[in-house]
């Protein structure tokens, strides 16, 4: 039989730009393997004397796959990644070149970085900074049609050894977590298992739109987002986009974007369109935390890539359309030993399996003790926008543990003694040519911003721009912290059983209030936290003192995650960031206004009056033309003294630099508020004025233009 023709062979491809744990077995010789693997899976330091070895294969390969150069790719605090090429070419006495990669080119090197930036940890008169490979995130190759590169994770740190990144915090995190854990696990008698990880599937979401269309909006090209425009007569209330019929066009894109994610060994697995219009998904399968992370980077690369490929734009932003959903991103998040077992797997009788509830708790107590840590990973100027508004989770934590578990922690809140779970029912759908099956025992909650969900959480409350480090950062050392508290409780404990039984009882008694299974999109659970005492940070500006409390610093330090100056830094990075996006905003927001609409509706009122003229002088009274240049005119003066005003307040805000802290409460609250007042009539005037004298597209152009 003929072969089928295949454009594109998945078994061959997947993973074919990576120098993985294949290749790495292939091509590298059998000693300096094992030992590499020994830093990998163990954490053991890597030895240098393989170094060489190693970096000699990985040129090789890189070099049979096209590629001339190679970069230390790395995260700093801009959330992007960043990468600085270096050719491999040497030079010879012959006047040729030789291709050479050494070991220590590949574990360590100095990008002259001084711009990133660093939150004071780092004047740019002692500029130094470090990359260190990370062996425990594959190198792999980033072909493009202009050339092709060999990528090294690496972490960045400054010349005293502070994370100058999200991926040192981020290991760090996962080895404090895997220490704590690892106690736990002895505690309940398993003597075999090494090591705990923390798995990671982000669901990452996202907006198409065309190209052309998107270069004549300044506001996307500036901002990321539609600083301005109405709603067209039809948004998502039909919910006929979610899950709806993929598009041709957008159909071929995502086929592509899957084979680049696929040859970069990424398991890109779920696709669908989501609630608003021109809106995606894309989900992985799960991977280990660290790889996961870089893998969420690269998806987010590949969308824009693969989308200017197609004459599309990807849209990244939070919040890019008023009017509709913005984008977020899920994290799915586990705890794993490295035989295999998921610790957040309850098991079907839940309540006999006692070390899944130690660990529940523990979260439960980690979550409601650092409610304002969680708040502040998701927190960014593009999220604020999605937060507490009507489609994402508030900006309050709970916890969603669906009926099951919630019934479970009852009774053992209620008499100590937890005897029976709740079990799924056999689903009736009531078509007897339909098959019965099991029901899970607990429904889903898609309001909740930190959902269990079977044997994983869900935190759901993520930007869709953000790097997953933050969150992840922060949900591995609030969880190893309590963890901690625990197994130093238990390991002195004279009779573990009771200790354990104890430790459950008071804390769940303790921390019932995160969790929250109802509608937590409605009014009604604002007041109910509040009664319950339960933060809601209702900003980025507001969440962003909760790093550096004395009870944040104690806890990142007890871990040796973060310290005292490496969280100053990174809290004065995060405002002044929220500064610059607003005053970028704002800056573009004046700027638009002045140059496109202002002149654009002038114009347009002058042609009226005009015609208004000649109508008069034809004898007609023109009734309707004079009504509609006296409405256009009424938006008009709002419009330019919104403008004036805008001004006014920007440069106000820039006289505050210095003080990052108050001039970021400043666009908070005067920038933002200057912003909307310029919005408002022009998203009026809009709707006034004839489509042909708009000067850029409108939301129906980008929204339904694909
Ligand atoms: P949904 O929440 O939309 O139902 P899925 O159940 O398909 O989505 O899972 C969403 C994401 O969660 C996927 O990336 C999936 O790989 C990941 N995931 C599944 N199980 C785990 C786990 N044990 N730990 C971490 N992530 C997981
Ligand atoms: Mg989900």
């Amino acid at each position: 039989m003929e072969k089928m023709e295949k454009d594109f062979d998945v078994f061959e491809e997947f993973g074919s730009n990576v120098f993985n744990d294949y290749t790495m077995r292939q091509r590298l010789p059998k000693d300096v393997y094992k030992k590499l693997k020994q830093t990998i899976e163990n954490g053991k330091e890597l030895d240098p004397d393989i170094a060489g070895v190693v970096a000699h294969e990985m040129k090789e390969w890189a070099i049979e796959k096209g590629a001339t150069h190679y970069t230390h790719w790395f995260q700093p605090m801009t959330g992007v990644t960043a990468e600085k090429h270096d050719a491999f070419i040497n030079p010879t006495a012959d006047g040729r070149v030789i291709m050479e990669f050494s070991g220590k080119e590949l574990i360590k090197g100095e990008p002259d970085a001084s711009s990133f930036p660093s939150g004071g940890l780092r004047a740019t008169f002692e500029a130094r900074g470090y990359t260190a490979w990370d062996a425990t995130s594959p190198a792999f190759v980033k072909k493009t049609p202009s050339g092709c590169t060999l990528c090294i994770p690496t972490a960045f740190c400054s010349y005293t050894g502070e994370a100058l990144d999200k991926k040192t915090p981020l290991l760090r995190s996962m080895e404090a977590l895997d220490k704590q854990a690892m106690r736990i696990v002895r505690l309940f008698g398993n003597k075999t298992a090494k090591k705990v990880t923390t798995s990671v599937g982000p669901e990452q979401e996202y907006f198409i739109v065309d190209k052309k269309k998107y270069l004549q909006r300044k506001d996307l090209v500036y901002t990321g987002r539609t600083l301005f425009g109405g709603m067209p007569p039809k948004g998502q209330e039909l919910d006929d986009h979610y899950f709806g019929v993929i598009k041709e066009r957008i159909a071929s894109y995502m086929k592509e974007l899957n084979e680049e994610c696929w040859k970069l060994g990424i398991s890109a697995k779920t696709q669908h369109n989501e609630v608003a219009p021109a809106q995606h998904e894309l989900a992985p399968i799960y991977a280990s935390n660290n790889v996961a992370t870089d893998h969420n980077q690269l998806i987010m690369e590949m969308m824009k890539k693969v989308a200017d490929r197609h004459g599309l734009t990807c849209l990244l932003h939070e919040k890019p359309f008023e009017g509709i959903n913005g984008s977020g991103k899920h994290n799915n998040w586990s705890m794993v030993t490295d035989e295999g077992v998921n610790l957040l797997e309850p098991g079907k009788t839940p309540h006999e399996n006692i070390q899944f509830l130690l660990i529940l708790t523990a979260i439960l107590r980690a979550v409601d003790l650092h409610a304002d840590l969680l708040r502040l990973s998701a927190a960014s100027a593009g999220n604020d926008h999605r937060l507490g508004a009507n489609e994402a989770p508030p900006a309050i934590i709970s916890v969603y543990l669906g009926e099951q578990l919630e019934d479970v922690l009852e009774q053992l809140a209620d008499t100590g003694e937890a005897t029976h779970s709740i079990q799924g029912e056999k689903l009736d759908s009531g078509v007897n040519t339909l098959p019965d099956f099991q029901k899970d025992a607990t429904d889903r909650n898609r309001t909740s911003p930190f959902a269990f969900t079977g044997n994983k959480f869900e935190f759901r409350m993520l930007g869709s721009t953000a790097s997953i480090a933050n969150p992840n950062i922060i949900l591995n050392t609030i969880v190893a912290d309590v963890l901690c508290e625990f197994a130093d409780e238990l390991e002195k404990a004279e009779n573990f059983d009771m200790a354990v039984h104890d430790l459950i009882k008071k804390y769940i008694t303790k921390h019932r209030r995160i969790v929250f299974n109802g509608n937590g999109y409605s009014d009604e659970w604002v007041k109910e936290a509040e009664r319950r005492g339960l933060p809601n940070l209702r900003t980025t500006v507001d969440a962003i003192p909760s790093l550096v409390t004395e009870k944040s610093i104690k806890m990142f330090e007890r871990h040796g995650v973060l310290s005292a100056v490496e969280l100053e830094s990174r809290a004065e990075i995060k405002y002044e960031e929220y500064a610059k996006v607003i005053n970028i905003e704002a800056l573009s927001t004046s700027n638009i206004a002045k140059k496109q609409i202002l002149p654009a509706v002038m114009k347009y009122e002058a042609d009226l009056a005009s015609g208004a003229n000649e109508i008069k002088a034809a004898g007609v009274e023109p009734s309707v033309l004079l009504a509609q240049i006296k409405d256009i005119d009424e938006q008009l003066v709002l419009l330019k003294n919104g403008i004036v005003a805008l001004d006014e307040i920007i440069a106000k805000a820039a006289a505050l630099e210095g003080d990052v802290k108050k001039q970021a409460r400043f666009y908070c609250d005067e920038v933002i508020p200057a912003m909307d007042a310029v919005r408002e009539p022009a998203d009026k005037l809009e709707f006034l004025v004839d489509k042909k004298a708009w000067p850029f597209p409108s939301y129906g152009d980008l929204l339904f233009g694909v």
